[in-house]
């Protein structure tokens, strides 16, 4: 062959410059480029020999990547099959696009869009190159070696060399600002990210030992990659030790996995890899330490958005599919079918192995709940295929720390813990030591209350409440026991009008101010065991609240005050001492009050129904105001002779004190006040 010269077929004037400026930001993939070509023509000798087509020497088929600093050169060879003048200006010269420019405008910060696209893996060495050259000899009977030689224009040269191995060095003549690339170091780095998983030996340099106080070369071959790595391999020939061990492999310094998941298809798609379920300490790890999609053992990228459905974000590992169309765009990525195919796969895959142990492993799946619960509500709450997958193993966790499956739980609690219009209710405590009064008062009772102290458990919740039949979820200290699940047997509270008006006012006076919160004064006849006063929080308000804190568009909640209830109850010694007390110190004092407020409302009133068609005249109007004007001042009296009186009575504050105490709202100076009233009435 005498030496060609001719013009690398692309339309557009000059494409180098192109590659060069648009794609520096991801240039280091030229290597996983020129790697896995070699690693290609290397497998297809190996699959031409099996088949008897190829019938010589195989030979070292090794991939060798050199560094030679003094030429400025990185050379990746193997013994594949080589190529042929003609294979070179098939495969090399003619690069058929059209309307290149318009596309690499448009995908101009995305290196691998545009070399995926195009399949310009091979020219990708231009971005790092100044000159770059291919001496090959092809696999087929006397076969011509070939040299092509091109400096980035568009112009290449090609002639007949000598060359007696088979096989391509791709030989880079490595440009000033990319030098870095001649250091083995660097070299090295590349390698491990992008091709320590190959399924061909890659050997770069030497194995190094320490001699004399530093590391020197070996002659022994360092190979970067593990060619088998253990998603490979099938389930059946794995011990729980050689999963470990791969994870530490991934992820290094990491603690063990709680669980993993081998996934193996090859109908519809191909796909295999492994998922871990880490222990997750903090969200630095998650972020740092994520999935890996591979493409035939390439690496190619931890950007799995819309590959994996979102909540495995939390997961680990490794994916392998040469399905995914790798060398694209995200967006276009997440729109592929077979990307959706897949991710509905993994979901499938990932609940009924979770199943599976649960059902094999009971115990096992126990002790790890605590672990896997936010992902498990993460995924059910967010994917409703993995929802109703789950509903079979999700497990409560009750404040004695016994797990239960929603249809055990259901069962332990239907007897005691349906209301009296058919509901099932489960209670539920956020906070096992602040709430300990309020558990201990459920549990004496003969209920049982779950733990749901999950960062993920407010949403939970409200999921449960939607799917479950017939059922409520009630914080356990939303409101006394006895109300937490009405049943038709409930006491009435036995006040007169005016004894409820003289107890309400007697308390509310007594209450210390605590920041942003509001008490509303009620009675209940509760168990005469039961504490003389409670505090509970509004359900709903406070899910509202719980609600508004993690989503901002909520925030009016927010910053409504803590209202909270403040149950008298009436059936408790105390209280009744409390109570006869002001029967007979407070009320003769009261009476007359209340007999004016009452003689008055009732004469307004009168006014009021004997108005003719609703029409009140100007003199009529007066006496009403009058009289409105004597109750009020009549109740502002009320409340100061209360007050004076309830002042004067130590218990009254303390059994407030204690409720407030109880529930973590006494602090500070009213704290300090309850300490010496207490020490005095000791
Ligand atoms: P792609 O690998 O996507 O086809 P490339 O530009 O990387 O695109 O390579 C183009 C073609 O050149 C390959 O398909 C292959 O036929 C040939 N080729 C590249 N490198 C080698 C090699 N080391 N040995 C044999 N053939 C090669």
């Amino acid at each position: 062959m005498s030496t060609q010269k001719g013009t690398i077929g692309v339309t557009t004037e000059n494409i180098f410059p192109v590659i060069k400026k648009f794609l520096y930001s991801d240039h280091e993939i030229f290597l996983r480029e020129l790697v896995s070509n070699a690693i290609d023509a290397t497998q297809k000798l190996k699959t031409l020999a099996s088949f008897g087509e190829y019938k010589g020497e195989l030979g070292d088929m090794n991939v060798h990547v050199t560094v030679d600093k003094e030429a400025g050169t990185l050379t990746v060879s193997d013994h594949g099959i080589g190529m042929t003048a003609d294979d070179v200006e098939k495969y090399i010269n003619q690069i058929a696009f059209s309307g290149a420019e318009e596309f690499l405008e448009k995908y101009k910060d995305n290196a691998n869009a545009i070399i995926g696209h195009f399949g310009l893996g091979f020219y990708s060495a231009f971005m790092v190159a100044k000159k770059v050259e291919i001496r090959s000899l092809s696999y087929k009977d006397g076969a011509e070696a070939v040299r092509w030689e091109c400096d980035g224009s568009p112009e290449y040269t090609m002639e007949a060399i000598e060359k007696t191995t088979r096989g391509t060095d791709i030989i880079l003549y490595i440009d000033d600002e990319n030098k870095k690339f001649l250091e083995q170091n660097e070299v090295d780095l590349l390698l491990k990210k992008y091709c320590r998983f190959l399924p061909v030996p890659v050997i770069s340099g030497k194995e190094q030992e320490w001699k004399d106080g530093k590391y020197v070369d070996t002659d022994r071959d360092k190979v970067i990659n593990n060619t088998e790595p253990t998603w490979t391999k099938k389930p059946s020939e794995l011990t729980d030790e050689d999963y470990r061990n791969f994870y530490h492999e991934l992820y290094p310094g990491q603690e063990d996995p709680l669980f993993w998941i081998h996934l193996n298809v090859d109908y519809p798609f191909n796909l295999t890899g492994i998922l871990f379920f880490p222990k997750i300490k903090n969200n630095f790890e998650i972020t740092k330490n994520r999935i890996q999609l591979y493409c035939n053992q390439v690496y190619v990228t931890d950007s799995v958005e819309g590959v994996v459905p979102e909540f495995m974000m939390l997961l680990q590992g490794v994916i392998d599919s040469p399905d995914i169309p790798l060398n694209v765009s995200r967006s276009y990525l997440q729109s592929d079918t077979a990307v959706k195919k897949i991710s509905g796969y993994i979901t499938k895959k990932v609940a009924s192995r979770l199943e599976d142990i649960f059902k094999t492993d009971r115990p096992d799946f126990e002790k790890k709940w605590d672990d896997i619960k936010i992902f498990i509500e993460y995924g059910m709450l967010t994917d409703q295929k993995f929802c109703d997958a789950a509903m079979k193993f999700v497990l409560l966790k009750d404040t004695d720390n016994k797990y239960y499956t929603l249809e055990e739980y259901r069962t332990l609690i239907e007897g005691s813990q349906t209301d009296k219009d058919g509901n099932v209710v489960y209670l539920y405590a956020t906070d096992p030591v602040a709430q300990y009064t309020y558990i201990n008062a459920a549990t004496e009772k003969g209920y049982n209350v779950l733990l749901m102290d999950g960062q993920l458990d407010s949403h939970f919740i409200g999921m449960l409440e939607s799917k479950l039949e017939k059922s409520r979820f009630v914080r356990v200290d939303s409101d006394v026991v006895e109300n937490l699940i009405p049943k038709s047997d409930k006491k009435e509270v036995s006040l007169s009008a005016n004894e409820r008006d003289m107890l309400t006012e007697l308390f509310r006076s007594q209450i210390p101010a605590v920041d942003k919160a509001e008490f509303l004064v009620s009675f209940e006849a509760l168990s005469p065991e039961a504490n003389p006063i409670l505090i509970t929080q509004n359900e709903y308000m406070r899910r509202m609240k719980d609600m508004a804190a993690m989503q901002p568009g909520m925030s009016f909640y927010g910053e409504l005050p803590d209202s909270y209830n403040l149950i008298v109850n009436t059936e408790s010694d105390v209280i009744k001492r409390i109570k006869d007390a002001a029967d007979n110190a407070l009320m003769p004092k009261l009476q007359p009050i209340f007999d004016t407020i009452a003689d008055n409302n009732t004469k307004a009133q009168a006014i009021r129904d004997n108005a003719k068609d609703g029409k009140l005249s100007d003199e009529d109007q007066n006496q009403i105001k009058h009289f409105d004007e004597t109750v009020t001042h009549q109740r502002a009296e009320k409340k100061k002779v209360t007050e004076e009186y309830a002042s004067a009575q130590p218990l009254v504050k303390q059994v407030i004190d204690l409720a407030l105490l109880a529930n973590g709202l006494l602090r500070g100076q009213h704290l300090n006040d309850f300490i010496r009233r207490s020490v005095t009435l000791l």
